[in-house]
């Protein structure tokens, strides 16, 4: 009996492509594009005459038909060279456009999925408020009904890609005295729509990948804007942040191996004391915690993204064992991603310090790993609600 671990030839093809599309198109315009906090122009129409950015999408919508595993590989090999335009391609292609096909009508989809196949559309999902982080479903966005519209009031914070989005899907109160079974889901145009405006946050990290705080201000949305049933868009929103949490580890995984594969080049051509530094057991010893920190991070992150896609309806949430294995899997590359960037800071020594050194891009983006998509301390509280509600019988 085999237990394959082994990418298949169509995905080591991917891997390629992606990976080669990243060195040659990406990363040269990288350290600019950092200092000035700019998403490089035509960023996703290039992905998508590479015909990456609906990898888990049907092919009626222009997608490739595959599933969460190559969805992964793909935002690894963009991490490789940009953890945080991997955010950005994430938080458009899975957090908003899959959350979307997953919830929408076929007429929706229709309008909207090829436009973010080709590249046409950037998308952005609003969860986080100003006041409401970790606890989400205390969000006090408000959709008053109004004839047949939705009048939206509130602000969403921390959206990435809002201010470049052409369309946006987000959760708001339609009968907030029901809590938490009052949230429905809704989408728009924040480049065309009245009443909503977006203000760019300024940021340490993951700078390129734009960020905003949107305000809704008496917006009116067509009741035909909401997405999936009123009042069910919990559901919604937890299953999307499973496959948010296992797609995205892509990042931090990324940005792990190109740690290692940086700090192993250049161990071996900084010569200190007349050796290369690589010589030195305590370099020796960062280089071999790095290896194994990115193997166990790659197969928590992968065996997650193909347990998804083995499901029938290759989506989690509360109460599910995918729920554990997402939260885990980003959990571990978060905390361990953080680790492997600050080991490779230190094998740099000060030229690690100097924004001319890609591994100094890798270790400011590394840390948003311990915080979006839910926090450490939130991922940590879902895998044991999940081991207390199975006494871990699945063994997953
Ligand atoms: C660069 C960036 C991009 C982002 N992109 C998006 C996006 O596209 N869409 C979106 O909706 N959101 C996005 N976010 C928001 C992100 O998901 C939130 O920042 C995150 O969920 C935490 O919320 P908060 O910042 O309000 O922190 P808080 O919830 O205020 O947490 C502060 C601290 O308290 C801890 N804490 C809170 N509650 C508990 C508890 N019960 N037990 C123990 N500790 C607790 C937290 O773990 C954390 O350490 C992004 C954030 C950043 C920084």
């Amino acid at each position: 009996m085999s237990f394959n671990f082994e990418f298949s030839e169509e995905q080591r093809m991917l891997e390629d492509s992606v990976y080669k599309w990243s060195t040659t198109w990406l990363e040269p315009q990288m350290e600019h594009a950092y200092e000035v906090d700019e998403m490089p122009a035509n960023l996703f129409i290039e992905l998508g005459n590479l015909g990456v950015n609906g990898v888990a999408f049907e092919e009626k919508y222009g997608g490739v038909g595959l599933g969460y595993v190559e969805t992964l590989l793909v935002y690894e090999n963009i991490g490789r060279v940009s953890n945080a335009l991997a955010m950005t391609v994430g938080a458009s292609q899975t957090l908003c456009f899959d959350n979307f096909r997953r919830n929408a009508s076929e007429a929706q989809k229709m309008v909207y999925l090829p436009k973010a196949c080709s590249g046409e559309y950037i998308g952005c999902l609003g969860i986080t408020e100003p006041n409401s982080g970790s606890d989400a479903m205390s969000m006090s966005t408000k959709a008053i009904k109004k004839g047949d519209k939705y009048i939206i009031n509130g602000s969403k914070i921390f959206i990435t890609n809002a201010p470049v989005a052409d369309f946006m899907l987000f959760y708001a109160k339609t009968e907030p005295e029901k809590g938490p079974h009052g949230i429905s889901t809704f989408y728009f145009n924040p480049k065309t729509q009245k009443g909503c405006f977006c203000e760019k946050i300024k940021k340490w990290g993951m700078r390129t990948s734009p960020t905003g705080l949107v305000t809704f201000d008496d917006m009116e949305l067509p009741e035909g804007n909401l997405v999936g049933q009123l009042n069910k868009g919990v559901a919604i929103l937890t299953s999307g942040l499973c496959t948010e949490r296992i797609t995205l580890s892509g990042c931090s995984l990324g940005s792990q191996r190109s740690c290692l594969e940086l700090s192993l080049k250049y161990a071996k051509e900084r010569v200190q004391f007349g050796k290369p530094i690589i010589a030195f057991q305590s370099i020796q010893e960062k280089l071999a915690n790095m290896y194994t920190g990115y193997l166990s991070s790659k197969w928590m992150a992968y065996s997650a993204a193909s347990y998804c896609d083995s499901l029938m309806t290759k989506s989690g949430g509360k109460g599910t064992d995918l729920d554990r294995m997402a939260a885990a899997a980003l959990l571990y590359c978060g905390e361990m991603g953080t680790k492997i960037a600050a080991d490779a800071i230190q094998i740099h020594g000060g030229y690690g310090y100097c924004t001319e050194y890609p591994v100094s891009r890798h270790y400011l983006d590394q840390k948003l790993w311990d915080i979006g998509a839910g926090t450490s301390e939130i991922r940590r509280m879902i895998i044991a609600r999940e081991l207390m509600r199975d006494d871990f019988q699945s063994a997953r």
